[in-house]
């Protein structure tokens, strides 16, 4: 972004509402009962939703409606559910915590050097994007080296050294799931007493004076330990998406160890999802500049939700194929590869296109012209004004977000996999189109009110958000 600061307390008697601009950025300073409702319903429920879908599969063959016709007819009692239940054990606190402790370790005492021989790949220390309080952060880029060192360890453990069997998460998944939540809940916990007692920048905290939307949204915009103990990064990305391509090859191993042998479906969901898990770590630098890091506060939302709602729920296409093992015909197989690939292809472009953009402000060829763009400014909390573009070119000029059309395109190809028998696989499309979807009304909420009238400039030479004609 230009900054020009020179110009900054020149414009500070601009006609420029300042402070309405502030309040916008970010999320919100003040509670509606809508927001106050969602957060209610989501606080309560998003915990069960997980056990539901999980204790379905493990007690109903994923069977969504079984348990809930079992209980309506009074073949069971909730307490019966509940007591076949796996509990916590010993042996799964311990792989919990060898784990988690050992990202931390891959995370701060391991210098990144992929950056050093991978042409093209961007690692090391790189800043973040400017806060509303005009802070930039230094973060160690080194998720991709923790992926593989984690993934050689893995199967060297695995299949060479045999200290451990690769079903290994399958078999504890429902003890795991008691882990993962006792440090989804600590961690949003403590991000918030650290948010009232000692947080890392006191500008960049927002309190809404209502306990509930705190907790969840979060108060701290970065929570830090020290200088490189990002909350954040560490929890977006490790422990749940390097855990993310584990615990698919953890399904595949089963389904050999079941049926004796991994069927193409399960090949699928594994090179699909392997394929956005390693893209996430090899554009993590990009990550820096996504609404999670720029936008969102370190709350329940992102703390509980990095934990537990993102390794267990996404992936539930690997865990279906356990109980369900499809085997898809080739022209459904290839299809389904077109889907997920093509998919894949916009939201990866997308995304590049914008980076280029604003990295090389705009001096860059997109589709092999120069970008156009709209001008645009804001003002930062200390009344600085600064300068941005948002261009309408490429991608960028079909729709507001078509990254995210493409990343539903790749989802959609997920769930596609399993087949059509139950409903079960097909959550995670429904609820990214939800997530998308909402992310895009709350991102262009908060663009109208950063930019202004620039916003509704671009809006009037882009018009559609998601599909071109449509939406
Ligand atoms: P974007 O990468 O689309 O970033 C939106 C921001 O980009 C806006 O706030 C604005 O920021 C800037 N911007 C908007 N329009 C333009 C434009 N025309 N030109 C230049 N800059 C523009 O959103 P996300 O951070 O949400 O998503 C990043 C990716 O991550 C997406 O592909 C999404 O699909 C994926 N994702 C996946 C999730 C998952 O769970 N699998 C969850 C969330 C995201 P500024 O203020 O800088 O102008």
């Amino acid at each position: 972004k230009e900054k020009k600061p020179a110009e900054g307390r020149k414009h500070q008697n601009m006609k420029n509402d300042i402070k309405a601009s502030q309040g916008q950025w970010g999320r919100a300073w003040e509670v509606d009962w809508f927001s106050l409702a969602s957060i209610l319903f989501l606080l309560m429920f998003a915990p069960l939703i997980v056990y539901y879908f999980i204790m379905s599969c493990a007690q109903y063959q994923c069977s969504l409606t079984d348990p809930l016709l079992d209980l309506l007819m009074g073949n069971k009692h909730l307490s019966d559910i509940w007591n076949s239940t796996p509990t916590l054990t010993y042996r799964a606190a311990v792989i919990y915590t060898l784990w988690v402790t050992f990202q931390v370790v891959l995370y701060l005492f391991i210098p990144d050097f992929c950056h050093k021989f991978l042409p093209g790949y961007v690692g090391g220390v790189q800043e973040g994007a400017v806060t509303p309080a005009g802070v930039v952060n230094k973060y160690e880029i080194n998720g991709l080296q923790a992926w593989i060192i984690t993934h050689v360890l893995w199967f060297a453990s695995t299949s060479c050294f045999h200290f451990f069997s690769p079903t290994i998460i399958f078999d504890n998944w429902i003890p795991l799931l008691w882990c993962a939540n006792i440090l989804g809940y600590a961690v949003s916990t403590f991000a918030m007493i650290k948010g009232y007692f000692f947080p890392t920048n006191a500008k960049d905290c927002k309190f809404t004076g209502n306990f509930f939307y705190d907790y969840m949204m979060g108060i701290e915009f970065n929570p830090r330990i020290g200088k490189w103990f990002d909350f954040k990064l560490f929890f977006n990305g490790r422990p749940g998406i390097v855990a993310w391509t584990l615990i698919n090859l953890s399904f595949a191993a089963k389904q050999q160890e079941l049926y004796g042998q991994v069927t193409n479906s399960m090949i699928l969901v594994n090179v699909l999802q392997g394929i956005y898990v390693l893209d996430f770590f090899w554009n993590e630098a990009w990550y820096l500049k996504t609404i999670d890091i720029c936008h969102d506060h370190f709350g329940w939302y992102l703390g509980w939700g990095d934990c537990v709602w993102l390794p267990y729920l996404y992936t539930l296409q690997g865990l279906y194929l356990v109980y369900h093992p499809v085997q898809l015909s080739t022209a459904h197989a290839i299809g389904i590869l077109i889907l997920g690939l093509l998919g894949y292809y916009i939201f990866r472009m997308t995304n590049h296109q914008k980076d280029l953009f604003r990295r090389t402000n705009g001096n860059c060829r997109i589709w092999g012209k120069k970008p156009e763009y709209i001008e645009c400014s804001y003002t930062s909390v200390d009344g600085t004004k600064y300068y941005s573009k948002l261009m309408t070119s490429g991608f960028w000029g079909w729709a507001r977000h078509f990254n995210y059309t493409g990343d539903l395109a790749g989802s959609l190809a997920y769930c596609l996999a399993c087949g059509f028998e139950h409903i079960l696989p097909y959550f995670y499309i429904i609820y990214m189109t939800i997530l998308l979807t909402h992310r895009c009304l709350r991102d262009e909420h908060r663009c109208s009110s950063k930019y202004g009238k620039d916003w509704k400039r671009y809006t009037a030479a882009v018009p559609y958000r998601l599909l071109p004609g449509i939406f």
